[in-house]
């Protein structure tokens, strides 16, 4: 048998039920089903006592040995339920059905003993268990200890049409049966030697079949290591790959573009983390090898600045950059600040930007400019890929806050041109190490760990609905000081309708309680035409509009240091990284600023721990690690939106950052020692590194 035969060819599963099978979880051939593993098990290692049983087992299943010691129909009709009463020497139980109760009391005997398996539940002092499993004790005996038994995910669909939990549980069965002794193994022996690892069909047949808990805790290690292990030798190869080539575009001089700008137009002192990271981008940039950095750096840590003294090397040695952004409204703000960086030194005038709205006679000039060169500097959103905006001599790529892009597209800005540019990817979200390693495991890091002096941190608040009136007074007070105020509304794709209704209504509402001429009021959403947002925009940050209502466009990168507050309505639609971005927009000047959480009154556990946990810190480290755990990794920063999730069946980025370090460190010393896996001792690596590389998890041809 094949890891891809087709699952409908499996015993007991047929045409329906395989298609029910694709659609709903994903499971289109038996090597699917064979990496569909439980997601918790029933302990059948234990027989409990009935006195032992107490609140602590409520949420776990329960096996018990006892004596039927009566029975009984209680209520009338369709409400009639059969009670029966086991007991041993320690107590008794009451066991419950409420269906098929007849049939039920048919197979219970009184005064014979029976193991019997469900979940308690508790009424002041009395046990009991609702449909449990039950079997005689000679059953039980004769049939020798079940192990733990796995419970699989379903879904209503599958359950409606009879595929529970068990009926899987069951097909995993009739398809262990046909693949037990071929299953080959994945990792080298001296790996599964040198790290104690189970083999890799015990493991298999322990994650769906434990012995032991100990034996499950093993299979699932090895497992997690093996998929952690995978994914780090498919990214540390892609990195391998680029630094054995010597094709970076060599950038010697710091010239006098680079000096001007540094002694005479600097508008501040660099923080000492940008001047180390500036060290380290020209260090890249004179190695001879293609640079491939990640600069992190929290909201307002002046990632900009760094990008910009890259871009000037780059001008000084002859070559072109560009700047990417991942919005319209920022690539406009960058060009817009950039500009006024470099006015008066060589740079003025050779830098333009281009966006899909830019209209079509200004488009053609930008580019006729590009391609000659004239342009040193060309800022602008995903237009610049997407176009085939050609350049004379592209030396270096900068995209900015661009989380969403991920480690395939990325290779591809560089295998596509055997000269490729070198490129800086720059984020503001900080993001949890262990995510990092998988998402950005190919790229060097550089951190900027250090804002800039002066910088007060944020005072945050959590203001409930009831509490709303308060907000307006402390508005004006602002206002009345001169400086800004941004309120933002969620807008979701799916209540989209509803959402801008409600950024319709608040923007009433604000201008009611804000009339002019005393103050102005802008709007800004995603729906307005490019020309509407940009003046927006611009009334807002040369300090015309008092107050901005808007959506989340403005999450990303927005740079106004006037504005002092951002209020944040329906703050608990938000994600916790989001909400942190928002925040990011005000803080950036001298001033003190603010955050205003606005919620409803009523809140979930995890809205709760999300709005608490932005009122106690403003480290983006330490919100994203709890983002971390309350979401789980393949939603942080939308990677799933965009196609890119980590997509990982056993391993979670949020608790096996221990498994993902030891991974990382064996793969990364393997491809130091045979970059291309080349070695024959190594043909095994070869093979799980193209299958995770891939994304394509399962080895079809691994059962023979
Ligand atoms: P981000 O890292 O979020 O992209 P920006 O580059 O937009 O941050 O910088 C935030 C603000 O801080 C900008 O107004 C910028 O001009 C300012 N800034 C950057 N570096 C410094 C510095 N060394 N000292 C003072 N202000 C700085
Ligand atoms: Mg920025």
């Amino acid at each position: 048998m094949r890891a891809d035969m087709e699952i409908k060819f499996l015993n007991g599963v047929g045409t329906k039920r395989a298609s029910l099978l694709a659609s709903e979880l994903g499971i289109r051939t038996v090597g699917d089903l064979l990496h569909y593993y439980p997601y918790r098990y029933i302990d059948r290692t234990k027989l409990y006592r009935i006195g032992e049983i107490g609140e602590q087992h409520s949420t776990s299943y329960v096996q018990i040995r006892g004596r039927l010691v009566g029975k009984a129909f209680l209520g009338e009709g369709r409400k009639q339920r059969l009670t029966a009463t086991i007991a041993d020497n320690t107590g008794q139980m009451e066991l419950v059905w409420f269906q098929r109760s007849k049939w039920i009391d048919e197979q219970l005997s009184l005064g014979t003993e029976y193991v019997v398996l469900g979940k308690p539940t508790f009424f002041g002092s009395r046990v009991s268990l609702v449909h449990p499993d039950v079997e005689s004790v000679e059953r039980y005996l004769s049939r020798g200890n079940l192990g733990m038994q796995g419970v699989y995910g379903t879904t209503e669909k599958l359950t409606a049409a009879g595929v529970s939990s068990k009926v899987i549980y069951g097909l995993v069965c009739n398809l262990w049966e046909k693949i037990e002794g071929l299953i080959s193994e994945t990792l080298p022996r001296r790996i599964i030697e040198q790290l104690d690892l189970m083999p890799r069909e015990e493991a298999l047949r322990n994650i769906h079949f434990p012995t032991s808990p100990q034996a499950l805790h093993r299979a699932t290690y090895r497992l997690k290591f093996e998929e952690l292990f995978g994914v780090q030798l498919g990214i540390l190869s892609i990195k391998a790959g680029r630094t054995t080539l010597r094709n970076g575009f060599f950038f010697p001089r710091v010239g006098e573009l680079f000096r001007d700008f540094y002694d005479n137009h600097l508008p501040f002192t660099l923080t000492g983390a940008q001047k180390r990271v500036i060290k380290e981008i020209r260090s890249d940039l004179v190695s001879g090898h293609q640079m491939n950095r990640l600069l992190q750096g929290d909201v307002g840590s002046g990632k900009t600045l760094v990008a910009l003294m890259a871009m000037l090397l780059a001008s000084d040695n002859g070559y072109q950059s560009s700047m990417m952004a991942p919005t319209e409204i920022l690539a406009r703000q960058h060009y817009a600040s950039i500009s006024r960086m470099v006015a008066g030194t060589s740079a003025e005038g050779h830098i333009a930007v281009l966006t899909g709205s830019t209209k079509t006679r200004e488009r053609r000039d930008i580019l006729a400019r590009t391609l000659s060169g004239e342009i040193w500097i060309l800022i602008g959103t995903h237009a610049l890929i997407e176009e085939r905006v050609q350049f004379d001599n592209l030396g270096l790529v900068v995209i900015d806050e661009q989380h969403r892009f991920g480690v395939e597209q990325r290779a591809k800005l560089w295998t596509k041109n055997a000269q490729p540019p070198h490129i800086l990817v720059m984020t503001a979200t900080p993001i949890p190490r262990t995510l990092a390693m998988t998402l950005y495991g190919d790229l060097d890091v550089s951190v900027i760990d250090e804002m800039p002096a002066g910088r007060k941190p944020i005072k945050t608040y959590h203001l409930k609905e009831a509490l709303r009136l308060r907000l307006n007074g402390f508005l004006r007070g602002e206002i009345a000081k001169g400086r800004q105020v941004y309120v933002v509304y969620p807008l979701i794709k799916e209540s989209e309708a509803m959402d801008y209704q409600n950024l319709y209504d608040g923007f009433d509402h604000i201008v009611e309680a804000f009339p002019l001429p005393e103050y102005k009021v802008g709007v800004l959403h995603g729906k307005m035409p490019p020309e509407e947002k940009a003046e927006s925009m611009r009334l807002f940050a040369e300090g015309v509009n008092n107050i901005l209502v808007a959506t989340s466009v403005i999450e990303v990168g927005v740079d106004v240091p006037n504005a002092t507050v951002m209020v944040i309505e329906s703050a608990e639609r938000f994600g916790l990284s989001q909400l942190h971005q928002l925040r990011g927009r005000v803080g950036r000047g001298d001033n003190q600023s603010y955050c205003i959480l606005v919620s409803g009154d009523k809140l979930s556990r995890d809205a709760e721990a999300r709005l608490n946990a932005m009122v106690e810190t403003t480290d983006g480290f330490r919100l994203s690690e709890l983002d971390l755990k309350l979401r789980g990794a393949g939603d942080v920063n939308g990677t799933r939106q965009s196609g890119e999730a980590v997509d990982l069946r056993i391993a979670s980025l949020s608790t096996d950052g221990q498994i993902l370090e030891q991974a990382r460190a064996l793969a990364a010393s393997i491809l130091e020692e045979d970059p291309k896996l080349s070695k024959s001792e190594n043909s095994l690596l070869a093979a799980l590194k193209e299958r995770y590389r891939t994304g394509d998890a399962i080895d079809y041809g691994m059962i023979s």
